[in-house]
């Protein structure tokens, strides 16, 4: 079976702001990078054009005029939209698009079309809130995506995992109260970065208590704490609730020379969360994991990222690169205590 890649040509007309670090150059380095090492010629990888996300299911998670807000702002041909935010005439269109290749996606896997998939997308969506377009996002694609899991598929545990630098406040929110969709996030504490959420004690309300854990990174946790916590809580979790479906937010901005953040994974970190994700798809959902692009800054960083995680999700060998650099003892230390809270407090755990 096949790999989707999740493009369409639209991701890279949406445009920010000139110089904007959310660019679509992001997207053009990530292709570059797995067009150079020949996997666009491979066999095991189908390059999907994706359909745009029908409006009956992106309003299940965002408002009809928050919706409408976009729409218009883009016909009249873009500006700022909100404080972080800024639309061109492309911005509506490439959103829907983005959101659609979650749901085309899932879709194949679930039909046995496509093995896994990768959605390399823009805008990302991870931020995106019921009717606030946050953190250079507009749609929530993961959150879409899991919602169609649920509606159209009848699955009945989704876990997204978020391993993108900052909390996947969107995400969570759609579903905390849920405990048909665990959260899981790893992230730069939110004291530290934005979007200032995802502490230690979110963990869900009502029904959804216990379904959503925040790992809060100390700036400079790096491969050796992200190891840790995938051992000790998110393999864990993954054994306790059984989905039936894994859902990834990917962002490359924990890299330590991603330019936005403070954390210090290296390409090696990213593969190995990839490896042990997919492990956990093949140990519980019978294979099926799909991949959404979130952030990531340094344009050298999404080459590398990208290819590993395509090659993963393909089976085949991972390329290894020489970047290096040590976690120091004090946040390893912090994040063995950060890890034991959350198993404390977790009553999945
Ligand atoms: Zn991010």
């Amino acid at each position: 079976m096949v790999t989707d890649l999740v493009y369409h040509d639209i991701f890279v007309e949406h445009v920010m702001s000139p110089g904007h670090p959310e660019s679509p150059e992001r997207l053009r380095s990530a292709l570059n990078s797995i067009r150079s090492a020949g996997l666009l010629d491979s066999q095991k990888v189908n390059l999907l054009t994706p359909n745009r996300a029908p409006l009956s299911e992106v309003y299940l998670l965002h408002g009809k005029e928050y919706l409408e807000g976009i729409k218009e702002k883009s016909e009249k041909g873009g500006g700022i939209y909100t404080m972080d935010t800024s639309v061109n005439s492309y911005t509506y269109d490439a959103a829907l698009y983005a959101a659609g290749g979650g749901i085309d996606a899932v879709d194949r896997v679930m039909h046995g079309d496509a093995e896994n998939a990768f959605v390399l997308c823009r805008p990302p969506g991870h931020h995106a809130e019921y009717e606030k377009a946050f953190g250079f996002c507009f749609i929530n694609n993961v959150a879409i995506a899991a919602k169609h899991l649920l509606e159209k598929h009848a699955v009945e545990r989704v876990l997204i995992v978020d391993y993108d630098a900052h909390h996947g406040n969107g995400t969570q929110r759609s579903f905390y109260s849920s405990k048909d969709v665990f959260y899981v996030g790893l992230h730069q504490d939110g004291r530290t970065l934005f979007p200032g959420s995802g502490f230690p004690n979110e963990i869900g309300m009502g029904e959804g208590v216990g379904y959503t854990i925040n790992l809060a990174m100390y700036p400079g946790a790096g491969d050796y704490s992200y190891n840790r916590a995938f051992s000790q809580v998110v393999e864990p979790i993954a054994e306790s609730y059984n989905p039936d479906f894994i859902l990834v937010s990917v962002g490359y901005d924990g890299h330590f020379m991603d330019p936005l953040t403070n954390l210090g994974l290296t390409t090696a970190g990213f593969a190995m969360m990839n490896t042990k994700l997919k492990q956990i798809a093949n140990s519980y959902a019978d294979g099926r994991i799909v991949c959404f692009l979130e952030g990531g800054y340094n344009l050298e960083v999404m080459g590398m990222c990208s290819l590993n995680l395509l090659q993963e999700l393909m089976g085949i060998d991972v390329t290894s690169f020489d970047d290096k650099y040590n976690e120091s003892n004090i946040v390893s230390d912090y994040t063995e205590k950060l890890i034991e809270k959350i198993i404390t407090d977790s009553p999945l755990l």
